[in-house]
């Protein structure tokens, strides 16, 4: 049903914050100003994306025009098989940038895509890569080879960052708790610069898979370690909580939050009674906290790695709505709006991925770069739908962002993804759904329904489907068909010739 009228959503909205894996949503009310609606143009063509010549074809899906006569939804433009057949290359590459939208699958990406450019548009970053598939997810059952059907993000990130499968809750240690080799600190050992760049905490699953290597994701700081992850703790001759290992690791470039588990002190070693971030300041990091002192930075490298700590918790999201709620598609349709609570001062990952980049293609060798979008999944578990979307579109502005890099470069390999599938569906408008939903009015000026129904009242859960993958560059054919994600960690490296 075409909808005409545009329904602004409620002057007072509850908007939730700061939703770990392991904790409810806090809820806090707050006023919601005049709403600035994000995409309020009718739905329109998108301009064809210019096409690379030299690093295999980029996509152009957009639909061919008049989506009601036959032909007219389709969006392949031309017979892609000779196409296909020149860009596939298996040489080594100098750079790889990998994406991932934490708790983003098929689900998300097409929420986000219908909300913000149209059910029959695009997205130019996230829907344009020449190659895709899928990869299973699931996790292992602690110190067995039993299986767990749905994965968390740590023993999801400890699979594609090492190539082993392990548990919930594991940071690349197996399910044995032997820690596993990252492949940023293989590409590192390699001579390759590297960066790890996240929208939430550093210590978070994602970020810390890749440099950081304990029993439990929760052992952020030294603390917390001496309590939950007692065998890695420094005291105990181990390697430290997940801060000071990430410190330890030195990836040329860190970007993210969680700064204030940079305020704990260490127990033990050469830093014992300093905080983590004198810690830092000693190891000659260069630490940046806003959008300001991160563009003046002019180098990163082993004498003078980076270390950006935009929040000391998540960043702050991008955009805000209405919360999803019991027969909540029975009202009228919303808006999402610009997250009130957010500063120009704070990155976007598309700042944050540009940033990076500029940093790291100085390095002769190359680089591994990691960006991650990790607040999908934390609006997801907080039934928040704007929250959800906004930080999809962001991650699509962070890949549009390397696409252009990579296009210059024609040695870079770019691989999307996801960790886990999520708990998010798109319903039937009239739907009598026992879960918590919202209903948005999208590009099209037609509405949608979003429902959450993996928890009662808690956080919603994660979901055990398996997961897009997408990839661009040379050794991007692999990236097609059923993979497992493990194989990532042997995609790249191989791409690397390691
Ligand atoms: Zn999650």
């Amino acid at each position: 049903m075409k909808n005409s009228k545009i329904i602004l959503p409620v002057v007072l909205s509850t908007v939730l914050v700061a939703c770990n894996d392991e904790s409810k949503p806090v809820a806090v009310t707050k006023p919601i100003p005049t709403p600035t609606p994000v995409p309020t143009q009718p739905t329109k063509p998108n301009p064809p994306t210019p096409l690379p010549t030299d690093n295999g074809e980029l996509l152009d899906p957009s639909s061919r025009g008049d989506i009601s006569v036959n032909g007219g939804a389709t969006r392949l433009k031309k017979e892609r098989s000779e196409a296909l057949k020149a860009s596939i290359s298996n040489r080594n590459v100098k750079h790889v940038i990998l994406f991932i939208g934490d708790g983003t699958s098929e689900s998300e990406i097409t929420a986000a895509r219908n909300y913000a450019e149209g059910a029959a548009g695009y997205f130019k970053g996230l829907d344009v890569f020449p190659f895709t598939g899928a990869y299973s997810t699931y996790s292992l059952i602690k110190g067995t080879k039993s299986i767990d059907y749905v994965t968390d993000s740590a023993a999801s990130a400890t699979a594609w960052a090492t190539g082993t499968k392990s548990y919930n809750g594991a940071i690349s240690v197996d399910r044995d708790a032997k820690p596993q080799q990252t492949i940023l600190e293989l590409a590192k050992s390699a001579g390759f610069a590297t960066g790890n760049v996240t929208t939430t905490e550093l210590q978070d699953a994602t970020p810390a898979a890749l440099a950081a290597h304990v029993t439990s994701r929760k052992c952020y700081a030294p603390t917390q370690t001496s309590k939950s992850c007692p065998k890695n703790a420094l005291e105990k001759g181990g390697a430290g909580s997940i801060t000071e290992q990430l410190l330890q690791t030195k990836a040329d470039v860190t970007f993210g939050g969680g700064g204030a588990s940079f305020k704990d002190v260490a127990k033990a070693g050469t830093y014992s009674g300093k905080t983590l971030f004198d810690q830092a300041i000693a190891m000659n990091y260069q630490v940046v906290t806003d959008v300001k002192s991160m563009n003046t930075l002019t180098e990163a490298n082993q004498n003078k790695p980076v270390l950006g700590l935009f929040a000391d918790g998540n960043l702050p999201v991008m955009w805000s709505g209405p919360k999803a709620q019991v027969d909540g598609n029975k009202g009228a349709a919303s808006l999402c709006t610009a997250n009130p609570s957010r500063s120009s001062n704070t990155p976007t990952l598309k700042e944050m991925t540009a940033k990076a980049i500029d940093l790291l293609k100085t390095h002769q060798k190359g680089f591994f770069l990691q960006v991650e979008s990790g607040s999908i999944d934390k609006r997801n578990h907080a039934a928040d739908a704007c929250g959800q979307i906004g930080e999809t579109v962001a991650l699509d502005e962070a890949i549009q962002e390397a696409l252009a890099f990579a296009k210059q470069n024609p040695d870079t390999l770019i691989i999307v993804t996801g960790d886990h599938a999520h708990t998010s569906q798109i319903i039937p408008n009239d739907a009598d759904s026992p879960g918590k939903t919202v209903k948005l009015l999208t590009k099209d000026q037609v509405e949608m329904t979003i429902n959450y129904a993996t928890s009662k009242d808690g956080s919603q859960e994660h979901t055990g489907a398996q997961v897009r993958t997408a990839a661009y560059g040379p050794h991007a054919a692999n990236i097609s068909g059923l993979l497992d994600q493990t194989d990532l960690f042997f995609i790249i490296k191989k791409a690397f010739g390691l």
